[in-house]
């Protein structure tokens, strides 16, 4: 099997062109395989999962961004499926609003993070703050661009108190977004996701690509990796999610805490 996780790592301190990337790569893997491949690494995860949670001493962040119709939802429902819901905490990011306003950027992001032994997925993130903030002027050029080392400094501060952070950017074309506009209007089931709100920031393709760029290029760290899923096949994107968070988690070493008590002489008749 590839090693997805050093084929679409971003080398901390690299300058990633996204049109270097092919949205439509599959790195050597074919469907049926990765079918395969991508069953055996659910089983894993829901494994190393119950490590976490019984290990009760860490915490994994798991931070989704994409464009608009990138897949975010579609990864969180596929590849998170055989996990425990008790152990899962799921947060999508909008429009902030309320206290939010009157907080700094990071306080809700602080607030949603999951609690040691918990695996927490955030369907947007704190990166909105450097991207539609940044694409749409929504703060001052001095205001965002501070951010990055904001960011870095925040999540370093994470992997120092126990949680393991990982960053996937989801990455489809401007074509295959369009396929995916086009199925939310004609199939009526999904008529509920079509946006006349996405069809406008089609319109800023080009800066959240190079708002993307600087993500990477700035918040890319051994601490705190980011991964450039390519995203147009749903079922590459979901092997390759699977794939590198299972990694990760291996990486961990979660081990069984020790019994609170010597069991070697308990047996109940
Ligand atoms: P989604 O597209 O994630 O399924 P929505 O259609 O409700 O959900 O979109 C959420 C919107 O909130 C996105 O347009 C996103 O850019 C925006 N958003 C998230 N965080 C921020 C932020 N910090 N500042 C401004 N807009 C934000």
């Amino acid at each position: 099997m590839k090693d997805l996780s050093k084929a679409l790592l971003v080398p901390p301190g690299s300058r990633i062109k996204l049109a270097s990337i092919d949205p439509s790569d599959t790195c050597g893997y074919d469907k049926e395989a990765a079918a395969g491949h991508l069953e055996k690494n659910l089983d894993r995860l829901s494994v190393l999962q119950y490590l976490l949670y019984a290990e009760a001493a860490r915490s994994v962040l798991v931070v989704l961004q994409g464009i608009d119709a990138g897949g975010k939802d579609g990864a969180i429902r596929d590849v998170m499926t055989g996990l425990n819901p008790q152990g899962v905490k799921v947060t999508s990011f909008k429009v902030p609003e309320g206290a939010e306003k009157r907080h700094d950027y990071l306080w809700r992001i602080h607030r949603a993070l999951p609690e040691f032994g918990q695996l927490g997925i955030f369907n947007r993130s704190h990166y909105e703050d450097v991207l539609v903030v940044r694409v749409h002027n929504l703060v001052p050029k001095d205001v965002w661009s501070q951010r990055y080392d904001q960011i870095n400094a925040f999540e370093r501060m994470l992997a120092e108190n126990g949680t393991r952070v990982v960053k996937f950017l989801l990455y489809i074309d401007k074509e295959e977004q369009a396929r995916r506009f086009n199925q939310r209007i004609e199939d009526k089931t999904k008529n509920w996701k079509f946006s006349t709100a996405d069809v406008k920031e089609r319109e800023y393709w080009d800066d959240y690509i190079a708002a993307y760029q600087d993500m990477l290029r700035r918040c890319s760290t051994h601490h705190a990796p980011w991964y450039v899923i390519p995203a147009n096949k749903k079922w590459f994107r979901n092997l390759a999610l699977s794939q590198i968070l299972r990694a990760e988690l291996e990486n961990m070493n979660l081990k069984f805490p020790k019994p609170t008590a010597d069991l070697s002489g308990i047996h109940f008749e």
